[in-house]
């Protein structure tokens, strides 16, 4: 398998949690001579917009406060990997890392030199100290970041990818939607849980879309030979674009920009509150649709909890994170040639 785990930033982090965070000591001033971002020091950005996107979470859009175009790692990274920033809370001297989402196209192209603005979505976790932090500051804030701190690199011969979100887990389904979305013949299935809607609001699974359209074929003969609904029928969510949330426009956007090159970016939605699911057999039906040959992933990304349900447990071993035993619903299927990373 050739994918691989990147160190973490050298001498800089001197402590990391579970959770993600790092305690940091500055090697260098905090105002890079450069002002653009980079691993070592903190840059300094300005929060531009929040975009709620629920009562818990928001889209902050951060721009270079010097002016300087992004450097040419971060051009690199968006290709092949998937990536961090630290964000630093300064009165804690505390350090959480932010998974940058894909830039969006907004029909102006911008010109290489042009600064591109930075966009995280971040959930405020209730007693959470750098997410509250955020949350709280106004606009025209400044933020602080570094980076980018490669998280993995995807293999070189990618072809498949089925992705199991949980919440903000998102951010990186999107990294790696737009960097596979320039690699030709490949597919990626993005099986998105949420506790809540409000978190993927209007959003409709691919393959209820085929419901919809199948439901709506029904339409004319049913009413003619007086099918009945069963009671307990949820009413298929209403897929009108007014009503969809950001994320959901942006997956929409992704799907749409893979379609040239791919095979193809499919999107199902789970939400807690409305009793589904991802179950095992989503993740089984998918792997044995896929005739390509080329490298396999299931990723897993979410909250500890997801990704010990699914994977089983990361693991600390001598100060790093490292992936640990295949365990959870994943460890008890079996896999064939599909291998899989838990972020
Ligand atoms: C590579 C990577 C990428 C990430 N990308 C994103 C992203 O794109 N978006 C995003 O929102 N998050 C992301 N995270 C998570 C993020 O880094 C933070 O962990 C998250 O924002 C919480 O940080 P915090 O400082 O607000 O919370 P913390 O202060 O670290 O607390 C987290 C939770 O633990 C509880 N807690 C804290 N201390 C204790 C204690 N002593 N006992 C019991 N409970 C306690 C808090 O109440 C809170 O609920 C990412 C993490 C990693 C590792």
């Amino acid at each position: 398998m050739s994918w691989f785990k990147v160190p973490a930033v050298p001498l800089i982090v001197i402590g990391t949690s579970a959770l993600g965070g790092a305690a940091y000591r500055f090697t260098k001033p905090s105002d890079s001579s450069e002002g653009s971002l980079n691993p070592h020091t903190f840059t300094p950005y300005t929060l531009v917009d929040k975009q709620p996107v629920s009562s818990t979470s928001a889209i902050f859009t951060l721009r270079n406060s010097n002016g300087v175009p992004e450097p040419d790692s971060v051009k690199e990274v968006w290709k092949r990997s998937l990536w961090s920033v630290q964000i630093k809370q300064p009165q804690l001297q505390i350090a959480r890392a932010y998974t940058p989402l894909p830039p969006v196209k907004d029909g102006r192209r911008k010109g290489e030199d042009e600064p591109r603005d930075m966009r995280l979505l971040i959930r405020q976790e209730e007693g959470g100290e750098v997410s509250t932090y955020l949350h709280r500051l106004p606009e025209k804030s400044t933020i602080e970041l570094r980076g980018p701190n490669i998280e993995c690199e995807l293999p070189h011969d990618i072809k498949e990818v089925i992705f199991l979100a949980g919440g903000t887990g998102i951010a990186p389904a999107m990294q790696v939607a737009q960097a596979l979305g320039r690699r030709t013949g490949s597919a990626m299935h993005i099986l998105w849980a949420n506790r809540r809607r409000e978190e993927c609001s209007g959003g409709v699974s691919d393959e209820t879309e085929g419901l919809t359209a199948m439901k709506n074929r029904m339409g004319w003969w049913k009413s003619f030979i007086g099918f009945n609904e069963p009671a307990d029928q949820k009413p298929l969510e209403d897929d009108h674009n007014g009503t969809k949330g950001i994320l959901v426009r942006e997956l929409d956007a992704l799907k749409e920009r893979s379609q040239a090159h791919t095979r193809g970016l499919r999107v199902q939605y789970y939400v807690d509150d409305e009793k589904t699911f991802i179950q095992p057999h989503d993740v089984t039906k998918r792997m044995n649709r896929s005739q390509e040959t080329g490298s396999k992933l299931i990723i897993v990304s979410g909250p500890d909890g997801f990704i010990e349900y699914w994977a089983g447990k990361k693991l600390w071993v001598n100060g790093r994170e490292v992936q640990g035993p295949l365990g959870g619903q994943l460890g008890n299927m079996n896999l064939g040639e599909w291998k899989v990373l838990k972020l």
